[in-house]
């Protein structure tokens, strides 16, 4: 079994402040400590689950965060720019797992919650449910087949997987209790809890559906501010709905996101 990683920073363990997430604050090394150490407890529960590999991906921001010379040496690591693809050759892989994600744009008491965005995107629906990062990354890895087996975040982030991906394995490391503070685990207990749930992540993985999105995908972003709409009529695959929100479709999520 192969299993990939994605990697969002603001449901790490440890991590309850926007400083955490941001390279140039002071806060910024702890959270890349905190960040590398729930990827180890991760991968070290994949293999003790009995994986074959596991290939993990640093996509907060540009994707360079993790203490590369930290990492457990049985995995692989992706950094920085991916190109065209959010999650490079997913469809070779058995499972996704969904570390360290947030809750969506506008979740109550959820900690560093946002979609895509938190300057530019507002709201934002796949086929008319609202759906954040947890559900469109599950979506894409489900269009190729891929299960989303687990994530890990806090108590808003892991409700929101679990309704959009029935089956899915949540570790819950911290409880929002704002945007910016929560009631957190230990750095221990957290690490024990996602290690734990990778293991039975991997085990399950086959009782797990893949998300999936039915074809002709809509896309709809209501954007926070004015002036940042395209112009209606330039491109056919866009639809006007008022003056911050616009459609595309596509034949794919991963390709909807593209024309956004
Ligand atoms: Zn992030």
């Amino acid at each position: 079994m192969k299993v990939f990683v994605i990697v969002d920073m603001e449901g790490i363990s440890g991590i309850c402040v926007r400083g955490q997430v941001l390279n140039g604050d002071a806060r910024y090394a702890a959270g890349r400590k905190y960040l590398t150490w729930d990827v180890n407890a991760c991968v070290e529960g994949c293999f003790a689950g009995g994986v074959e590999s596991v290939v993990v991906q640093d996509a907060h921001g540009g994707g360079h965060h993790f203490l590369w010379e930290e990492l457990d040496p049985r995995a692989e690591y992706i950094q920085g720019a991916t190109g065209k693809e959010r999650m490079p050759d997913i469809g070779s892989f058995d499972g996704l797992i969904l570390l360290g994600y947030h809750a969506m744009a506008g979740t109550p008491e959820a900690i560093l919650e946002h979609t895509m965005s938190s300057a530019n995107w507002q709201n934002f629906w796949l086929n008319g449910r609202k759906t954040g990062e947890i559900g469109i990354d599950a979506a894409i890895a489900g269009e190729r087949g891929v299960p989303a087996i687990m994530a890990s975040g806090d108590d808003k982030a892991c409700r929101e997987a679990e309704e959009f991906i029935p089956g899915i394995v949540t570790a819950c490391v911290k409880t929002g209790l704002s945007v910016q503070g929560g009631r957190l685990l230990s750095a221990e207990t957290a690490h024990k809890l996602i290690t734990a749930c990778a293991t039975e992540a991997v085990q399950k993985a086959e009782q797990i559906a893949p998300v999936k999105i039915e074809p002709p995908v809509t896309a709809r972003l209501e954007v926070v501010s004015r002036g940042r709409l395209p112009v209606r009529g330039e491109k056919p695959y866009v639809r006007i709905i008022d003056g911050r929100t616009y459609e595309v479709t596509a034949d794919s999520v991963q390709q909807a996101l593209d024309r956004l």
